[in-house]
């Protein structure tokens, strides 16, 4: 224990570099892992707090890399982005969780809407909505089955662009939900502009974390589901994680909730006996 101060020299030194040799291989490999199949889409539930009832799933992607084990998208989203990939990510987290929804309503399972992340430059590209026309032909799933979820940072563009790809995906009957809300800036602006397109409000996690009995965050809360109440919007609340957390966004009339309390996301196979036996 005496050496720890040095052996952590030596380990910060070198996991320093292991980082950086890890992002120069995810950086290199990330084209080749979607022809080798090493992506995979985990779903979570989306669970109804009254009747507990599963309601719909969000397909979060994961990358079973051969070195590194299984990576976070929170490492190679970006990268996908500046390496030119994130339309070849794109479509295939999209074709993926619109055929595995389809053989989850062809299997008997309940019909659920399954939800997938659009990253505010993806969300512009003007093959957007052409891409998901065309994958919902391919697999033959109902628009009302697909979700799609942008951040706010999507709305903060070209006001006509954005109004522009709303309007198609509505016209398409794909829902809309805004992720992580409350974290961005401007928000109140954006969403009254754009508030008759989007369908959910998804409160985010970071809020949720810091609920307590008494705390002031849970009037932050408060007002985000009034404020979804009132603009005829649904509300769902991501990172639950506590019987009590649940208690309170109950009592503020959160009708949704997502989070580890119910299940973490998992792979196809573990989704479809959820969904199978309810909840
Ligand atoms: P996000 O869309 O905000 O997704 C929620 C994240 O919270 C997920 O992390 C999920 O696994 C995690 N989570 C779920 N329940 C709980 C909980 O109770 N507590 C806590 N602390 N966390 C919880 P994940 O799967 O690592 O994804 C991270 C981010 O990567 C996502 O954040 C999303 O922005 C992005 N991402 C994931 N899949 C895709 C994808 O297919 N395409 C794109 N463009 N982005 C994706
Ligand atoms: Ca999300
Ligand atoms: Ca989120
Ligand atoms: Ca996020």
């Amino acid at each position: 224990a005496k050496d720890l101060g040095k052996n952590n020299v030596q380990i910060f030194t070198s996991s320093m570099n292991i980082q950086t040799y890890k992002i120069f291989t995810l950086e290199r490999d990330l084209r080749k892992a979607i022809q080798r199949n090493e992506l995979e889409l985990y779903y979570q539930p989306k669970v109804n707090v009254y009747s507990g009832e599963i309601v719909g799933a969000e397909a979060l992607v994961r990358w079973n890399h051969p070195e590194w084990g299984l990576v976070s998208p929170n490492e190679f989203i970006p990268l996908s982005e500046e390496t030119g990939l994130s339309a070849a990510l794109s479509s295939w987290v999209k074709l993926t969780a619109c055929q595995q929804n389809k053989e989850w309503q062809q299997a008997g399972l309940p019909a659920i809407p399954i939800s997938i992340n659009v990253t505010a430059k993806r969300f512009l590209f003007k093959d957007m909505v052409d891409s998901i026309q065309l994958v919902l032909r391919e697999t033959g799933l109902d628009p009302q089955y697909l979700e799609v979820e942008i951040t706010e940072s999507s709305l903060l563009e070209n006001e006509d662009a954005v109004m522009t790809t709303l309007d198609a995906l509505n016209k398409l009957g794909v829902k809309i939900s805004l992720d992580d809300f409350g974290t961005g800036y401007s928000s109140l602006s954006y969403l009254k502009r754009f508030r008759q397109k989007i369908n959910t409000l998804k409160i985010d996690k970071s809020f949720i974390h810091d609920m307590h009995p008494g705390n002031d965050d849970n009037a932050i809360i408060h007002m985000i589901i009034q404020l979804a109440q009132h603009m005829n919007m649904s509300v769902i609340a991501e990172g639950v994680e506590t019987e009590e957390q649940l208690y309170l966004l109950k009592q503020l009339q959160c009708d949704v909730v997502q989070g580890y309390l119910f299940s973490k996301p998992v792979q196809a196979a573990e989704f479809a006996e959820i969904l199978k036996q309810g909840h």
